[in-house]
């Protein structure tokens, strides 16, 4: 009964969402004709076939028509292999003609189905190659367990047309259901109402009612466990990482509670992570009721959790208001980041939010130095270029600092209410930067004249690099750790002597961070001799370690660089440390010999990103 009701109001949001659509500007990402007619609902009937590394089976779309007579169905597709096409009109399904469009580099290969007249439905009969972008088949030798093959889907931004035929831009919602099936010894999870208990028979039924982007349609298949937490969150994973991951994700309770407290109610039910093998490429892919989490940020302190809020924070600023294309990307990360402080803030206190804001700030100026002018403006073009590109510090640590910006000129509290409402006023539809701008005149700059000027929110969003105005987070706990390497630098205090017994990881990071680049490898030598860094177990800590000895060539870490780099996927953390190696030619071979052992690991996302590192040293 209540899924009944539910499933009406869905109906009622999705016809206002379409309704809405035709106001952006159209995204060039997809080929999808989603301006004419729009698919509402997908249902997907799909085999997951880990010999052949593929997925077979159909797609079925529900279509709503925005104008009168359309004769053609737009989806994109990637690498898939189109075996039939059917419609369903008049009672009946038959066989509908359909051109395939040869693959373009960037956004894949145009599918065009004939709509006969009254076309209500349509159905791809379809398999994924596996070389598709959005999908990674490990073999059990690369998961925590050994015994059991796992795979993956990572869609965004816009990877989910390389495993399902689809209308993928962001600008559209759908709502979907899917029968899944494989091998009895494996379970299938999606992004969707999942059921705790295992099912031997190999058939699982999902139903996802709430309306997304299709970016966060995901699957995830494998040796998966299930471990409750807390009334509304769980930990999915392989059993060997499942303890391990409910003691360090125990406060996502909390901070569900946090962010509703600031930003109104959690409206995605449930809030479930599946914990995956280290090939993952990213640090989490915030899918709906089921975040996908890389297990490096498991250091058995809680020290890198801030990731599991960044995720839950996607639950208001991109999954329910949605950027409605990959230029406006800004406002899914920089919402999201600015979410994430603030729901740190509220479990763990202020000192470690700043120390957090402290850190993303160095990083971005750094990031900024090397990133081309264009691509430090918050509105970014990207048109002919891959989406993935639009994903730097920009959108994410820029973003946030613009949100921090107008909450110090505003107040905390005017600008927690004006942001409140904008999820609410916004929640279930996508939102561009233009149609943002204007709401933030109308709702927060008129309403408390003389704060900030338009002029102001046009160079944040519009000019490139960092405004002037921009706040300058800094820590005074930060400050101390600077004041005992500096007495180390002049040789008055010696390195036992200074107090790391409680540093935080954040001050480690912190440490290490600001060391001179020019220090001497005798030094660095004597710092790893008392603190032990380079076999630290904290993945942040190694990783800020390793690339500051890759830039001082202290070969005394080479064995540890190739373990890290062979062992982990996380392009945040392996990518810089290639990039810093392949700076130095002499380095090259050392880095070839460690990248053909690593490749293999890796996801296609990474995989991708560091053959094109490789080929421009050729
Ligand atoms: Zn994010």
């Amino acid at each position: 009964m209540r899924s009944l009701l539910i499933f009406k109001l869905i109906i009622t949001i999705v016809t206002l969402q379409t309704v809405s659509a035709s106001k952006f500007d159209k995204d060039w990402h997809t080929y999808s004709n989603y301006q004419e007619v729009v698919s509402t609902h997908v249902d997907l009937q799909l085999t997951i076939d880990f010999d052949k590394k593929q997925l077979n089976g159909s797609i079925e779309h529900e279509l709503k028509y925005l104008r009168k007579g359309v004769q053609e169905l737009v989806l994109d597709t990637r690498d898939i292999d189109i075996h039939r096409v059917e419609s369903y009109r008049g009672g009946e399904w038959s066989d509908t003609d359909f051109v395939l469009a040869e693959r373009d580099p960037v956004r894949g290969s145009k599918l065009t189905i004939a709509l006969p007249r009254m076309t209500k439905r349509v159905k791809v009969h379809y398999n994924s190659r596996p070389e598709a972008s959005g999908l990674q088949w490990l073999s059990p030798i690369q998961t925590a367990g050994k015994k059991h093959p796992f795979m993956f889907s990572q869609s965004q931004a816009i990877h989910a047309r390389s495993w399902m035929p689809i209308q993928d831009t962001p600008a559209m919602r759908v709502s979907y259901t899917a029968d899944v099936q494989t091998s009895s010894d494996l379970r299938p999870i999606m992004s969707a109402e999942n059921d705790p208990k295992w099912n031997k028979n190999g058939n699982y039924h999902f139903e996802m009612p709430q309306p997304i982007p299709t970016y966060l349609i995901a699957i995830a298949a494998g040796n998966i466990h299930y471990k409750k937490m807390s009334k509304q969150t769980a930990i999915y994973a392989e059993p060997e990482l499942l303890d391990a991951s409910a003691a360090e994700f125990e406060d996502t309770q909390a901070m569900i509670e946090a962010s509703e407290k600031l930003y109104g109610k959690y409206r995605w039910t449930d809030y479930d992570l599946l914990i995956l093998p280290p090939s993952f490429p990213f640090g989490g892919m915030e899918n709906p009721r089921l975040s996908f989490i890389t297990p490096t940020v498991i250091a058995g302190d809680k020290s890198l959790v801030s990731l599991i809020a960044h995720e839950l924070a996607h639950s208001w600023s991109g999954n329910l208001v949605t950027n409605a294309t990959w230029r406006d990307l800004w406002l899914n990360e920089g919402f999201t980041s600015y979410v994430e402080n603030r729901i740190m803030e509220e479990v763990y206190g202020k000192e470690r939010a700043v120390m957090e804001q402290a850190l993303a700030y160095q990083d971005l100026k750094k990031e900024l130095i090397g990133l081309p002018k264009a691509d430090t403006i918050l509105h970014i073009t990207i048109e002919g270029r891959d989406p993935d590109d639009a994903f730097s510090g920009v959108p994410y640590t820029k973003g946030q600092l613009f949100l921090m910006f107008l909450e110090q000129r505003f107040g905390r509290q005017d600008f927690d209410t004006f942001l409140k409402t904008y999820f609410n006023d916004h929640a279930f539809k996508s939102i561009d930067t233009a149609n943002f701008t204007e709401y933030l005149e109308e709702n927060l700059i008129n309403r408390f004249p003389g704060k900030v000027s338009m002029k102001e929110v046009d160079v944040w969003i519009n000019q490139p690099m960092l405004p002037s105005n921009s706040p300058r987070p800094s820590s005074d706990v930060f400050d101390k750790v600077q004041s005992h390497m500096n007495s180390w630098f002049s040789n008055d205090v010696k390195l036992s002597n200074i107090p790391t017994q409680k540093w935080t990881v954040h001050e480690w990071l912190y440490f290490i961070n600001n060391l001179p680049m020019d220090i001497k490898l005798d030094r660095l030598n004597r710092l790893d001799k008392q603190f032990k860094l380079t076999q630290s177990t904290n993945n942040e800590i190694a990783h800020a370690w390793l690339l500051l000895n890759i830039k001082r060539s202290n070969p005394a870490v080479n064995t540890r660089l190739a373990d890290y780099m062979i062992s982990i996927g996380r392009r945040k953390l392996i990518v810089p440390l290639y990039k810093a190696l392949l700076e130095d030619k002499n380095k090259l071979a050392f880095t070839q010999k460690i990248y053909d052992k690593a490749r293999p690991g890796y996801h296609p996302l990474a995989q991708g990103t560091i053959d094109a590192l490789f080929e421009k040293k050729d």
